[in-house]
């Protein structure tokens, strides 16, 4: 055989070097910043000191004391991973717990744990559907959605934003099998989904999943989260996804609702079934959030008002916030990449990481800074960063 030279190797990757230029230049380039330190508003970034208003963590409790020592004290009893998937030997009694926990806080029959959001999405819809089924997705939803109905094979309808009657004239039209998936609170946007009308709508219809990553932990009387926040039962939306990862403070996610979809999941869903299952410590840490969060209202009620002051005083600022709804999530479009871009650099020099999110993440013309609230954020770090949006905005 004749022997590789090193050009003849490199020749298959040269053209992802055109790729990545092509990105700079397109002001698309992602760029990543190390973090030294825990989740906190004040935090240390590439080195520098920096008041942060990007980070899902909305009730502060990726660093709480009590969270960290259940996570210490799950690791003491169960060791570091799972070492295996939930199917074989990876499910612990803590994984069990938590689930049982979950489902008993949403008000579901059971709940199932995936390793991250992202996979349980994707494996919702690929064991409920299939090429003959059609999907409806709200044109904003996650990524993880769209990604989501293209490993299901099923056809993907999308519809104009929170636009119940659309999405009502996609499900007269058609005689397949239908799952309506939806965002709870969009996740660029900050908005909440017209939940009770889109149950309405599908009951005796269609399937409807409501993907409550940004809702859970925050919404609701005892932050069960959206389906709380709108008194929605499980025969009225019979599919809920929701994260660990941001208002619970810890990692991965589940799925909740009746016991014969939870066992379909079990049976079919490959991003369950061929994966490792979360670290057992993380189940006993979940835990301890979710006791916080249902015996404590103080960080939610914190994080409300932190909301509410940001709206009222972006108002008094002329500052033109998006969808003004009390969620953790506002944003500012700012229009061009360059602009979005140029504003979150000026906030980036003067001590605030605030993200510009651009497209293809939001649709054209749209770039925004996508400004996230916390618990644990005092009215002065508000006060500053208004300040500084207006300053650098009206420049
Ligand atoms: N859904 C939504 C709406 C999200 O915002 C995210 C995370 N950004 C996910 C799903 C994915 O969750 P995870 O980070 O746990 O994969």
């Amino acid at each position: 055989m004749p022997k590789t030279t090193l050009t003849q190797l490199k020749k298959p990757m040269q053209h992802l070097r055109g790729r990545l230029e092509d990105l700079q230049a397109a002001h698309q380039y992602r760029q990543r910043r190390i973090l030294d330190g825990p989740q906190q508003p004040h935090q240390i970034i590439d080195g520098r000191r920096v008041l942060a208003f990007c980070s899902n963590d909305y009730l502060g409790l990726a660093n709480d004391v009590r969270v960290k020592a259940a996570f210490q004290a799950g690791a003491k009893h169960f060791g570091v991973g799972a070492g295996a998937a939930h199917l074989i030997n990876g499910h612990t009694r803590a994984h069990h717990h938590l689930e049982e926990t979950l489902a008993d806080w949403t008000g579901r029959q059971r709940a199932l744990l995936f390793s991250t959001g992202y996979m349980a999405n994707l494996g919702i819809a690929q064991a409920l559907l299939g090429r003959d089924d059609l999907i409806c997705q709200d044109r904003l939803n996650h990524a993880s959605l769209i990604d989501a109905a293209r490993l299901s094979g099923a056809r993907l309808q999308r519809y104009a934003h929170a636009d119940v009657e659309a999405l009502q004239r996609r499900l007269q039209a058609t005689q397949k099998q239908v799952l309506v998936s939806t965002d709870a609170v969009f996740s660029m946007d900050g908005d909440l989904a017209p939940l009770p009308q889109l149950a309405e709508l599908t009951h005796q219809r269609a399937m409807l999943m409501v993907d409550d990553a940004h809702g859970f932990g925050v919404l609701g009387s005892s932050g069960a989260g959206s389906l709380e926040h709108f008194s929605l039962s499980q025969s009225e939306v019979p599919i809920l996804m929701a994260t660990l990862g941001k208002a619970l403070g810890t990692a991965g996610a589940f799925v909740a609702g009746s016991d014969e979809l939870i066992e379909t999941l079990i049976q079919a869903a490959r991003t369950y079934i061929y994966t490792t299952a979360m670290p057992a410590a993380l189940a006993q840490a979940t835990l301890e959030s979710i006791r916080i969060i249902r015996e404590d209202p103080e960080p939610r009620s914190r994080l409300q008002e932190n909301i509410d002051y940001f709206l009222h005083i972006a108002k008094q600022q002329g500052l033109a916030i998006g969808g003004r709804q009390a969620t953790p999530i506002q944003v500012l479009i700012l229009g061009e990449s360059m602009h979005a871009l140029r504003i979150a650099e000026q906030l980036w020099e003067a001590g605030f990481m605030v993200p510009a999110i651009r497209p293809p993440t939001v649709p054209k013309g749209q770039a925004r800074l996508r400004i996230t609230l916390s618990a644990l954020h005092e009215q002065e770090d508000i006060d500053r960063l208004v300040d500084a949006l207006a300053n650098f905005i009206q420049e």
